[in-house]
């Protein structure tokens, strides 16, 4: 039989659509799932692929099944499960052959298993993949974090399957050992912000506006045809348009207000702290998932404080023009901080991630794609780019117009009771980011005052301590 000529092991939501993708493209692939049942599922839904599909029924079945050097794509549950895999893959294997992790893997445990494997003979790859189910099966975002000569071997198929923006291709080789993997997980964050942004002016729109979610579908639907056009966007418009079949209710009114996790979000705050670098919209956004989860807790404060939302009154056209710039510079606050977390990552872990090539995989494919990442690619494609977003030209006058919106909304929705964690935090950065003369000299005289740590003067050099007296710490 003929050979296969790149295998997947994992054939449960995502593997399987990134298997039809890569049958779709002419390619002819060996599969392997633990649960056989589940193979047996794949083939028999694979229709006119079946033919490039090889399914086997062991990790011995697979190797044989594809040709060497064989590159493998692992699509499991990230932790535990793909240690597992490459263990007994190890068994399997011969030199030269490419393990590619694919699944939403912590680049920390990428960049173990590639000194763990760095005398094996084996190749690793780690890749982030964005873009869901459909994504998946019809093109998604591809990250790749590995040796270039690795890449340069599965370049061709990673391109074919990847998502296209005006005919390039959504998938590039990012760096060594972890950096693909880290760039999904920013991505992700990026996403956490994006997500909780939209909801809280969802929740200004439904609580301080008393906007129904067929009204409010409308608004994000028109908004989706101008500046904020994004797939998060898109879906939001749909999923508050869609009716529950049960109720006849919109589907949004009937689910729970208890936000899920998988860690992305969270490591991507870890990250950001270890880096030092703030990434404070997006620590809101996952403390705000954190907070929804405790809703026992809420409705018990409820009681205490009342949670109600008072109404916020004025033009409404006006105050619609204000809420879609507060989200737009919220975004774009958002992904300063990614790309600068992803800056100061880039230094740490001497990957030299290509920004702008960031920016252009995101542009399609993935889920935080929007119009706005064609114009981040161009901006840091710039000669003498700058590292922080908030500093590049076309962003300074995006920004200019856009912040005095996002400080009205923040203080309407504070006025009224209705939180919006991470727009405040996006503008609480913004502010902070474009005072010259900050509070910390206070904050420096207080450390000397108590820990004797010593400040710097503004009119000289050395370090220098306050005239305290006895009160305080020697
Ligand atoms: P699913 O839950 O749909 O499928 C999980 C797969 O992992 C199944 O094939 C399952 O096999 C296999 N598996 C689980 N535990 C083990 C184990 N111990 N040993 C071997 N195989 C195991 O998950 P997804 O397809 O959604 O996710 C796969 C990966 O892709 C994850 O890392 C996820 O974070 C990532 N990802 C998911 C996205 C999404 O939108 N869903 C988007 C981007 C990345 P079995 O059938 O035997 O249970």
């Amino acid at each position: 039989m003929e050979k296969a000529e790149i295998g997947l092991i994992g054939l449960g939501t995502m593997g399987s659509n990134l298997a039809l993708n890569i049958a779709e493209k002419g390619h002819r692939i060996a599969v392997f799932n633990r649960t056989a049942a589940r193979t047996d599922a794949f083939v028999e839904n694979a229709g006119a692929l079946r033919d490039r599909v090889v399914p086997c029924y062991s990790l011995e079945e697979l190797a044989a099944a594809i040709r060497p050097p064989r590159p493998i794509i692992i699509m499991v549950l990230a932790g535990k499960p793909v240690d597992e895999q490459i263990a007994a893959l190890r068994g399997v294997l011969s030199a030269n052959d490419i393990v590619i992790d694919a699944g939403n893997a912590n680049f920390r445990d990428t960049m173990r298993r590639f000194s763990e494997l760095t005398d094996s003979g084996l190749t690793f790859i780690g890749m982030g993949v964005s873009g869901g189910e459909e994504g998946a099966r019809h093109g998604p975002s591809i990250m790749v974090g590995g040796t270039e000569e690795s890449w340069k071997r599965v370049e061709k198929v990673l391109t074919a399957i990847s998502a296209k923006f005006k005919g390039e291709p959504c998938a590039a080789w990012l760096g060594t050992d972890g950096a693909g993997h880290f760039v999904k997980t920013i991505h992700n964050g990026i996403e956490y912000a994006d997500m909780q942004m939209i909801a809280e002016i969802y929740g200004i729109l439904r609580d301080g506006l008393g906007t129904g979610p067929k009204e409010i579908a409308e608004v994000f639907s028109q908004w989706n045809t101008g500046r904020l056009n994004s797939y998060l966007i898109e879906i939001t418009a749909k999923v508050l348009a869609a009716d529950d079949p049960k109720t006849g209710k919109p589907v949004v009114d009937i689910i729970l207000d208890r936000a899920g996790q998988k860690g992305t979000g969270k490591w991507s705050v870890i990250e950001a702290q270890q880096l030092g670098i703030p990434a404070t919209a997006i620590e809101a956004a996952v403390a705000a998932r954190v907070l929804s989860s405790i809703k026992d807790e809420r409705l018990a404060a409820e009681k205490v404080y009342g949670g109600g939302v008072s109404k916020i009154s004025g033009d409404r056209d006006a105050l619609l023009g204000d809420l879609e710039l507060a989200l737009f510079a919220g975004k774009i606050a958002a992904y300063a901080q990614g790309f600068a977390v992803m800056s100061g990552a880039s230094k740490e872990f001497n990957w030299n991630l290509p920004m702008p090539v960031i920016a252009k995989i995101w542009r399609a494919g993935c889920i935080i794609r929007s119009q706005l990442l064609d114009t981040m690619a161009e901006a840091f494609g710039a000669s003498g780019a700058a590292t922080n977003l908030l500093m590049a030209p076309a962003f300074v006058s995006l920004m200019q117009e856009a912040h005095p919106s996002l400080r009205r909304v923040v203080a309407r929705a504070a006025e009224a009771g209705s939180p919006v964690p991470a727009l405040s935090s996006a503008l609480a950065y913004f502010d902070s980011y474009r005072q010259g003369r900050g509070t910390s000299n206070l904050i420096q005289a207080q450390r000397d005052f108590f820990g004797a740590h010593g400040f710097e003067r503004i009119d000289g050099q050395g370090a220098f301590h306050g005239p305290w007296g006895s009160g305080a710490a020697g």
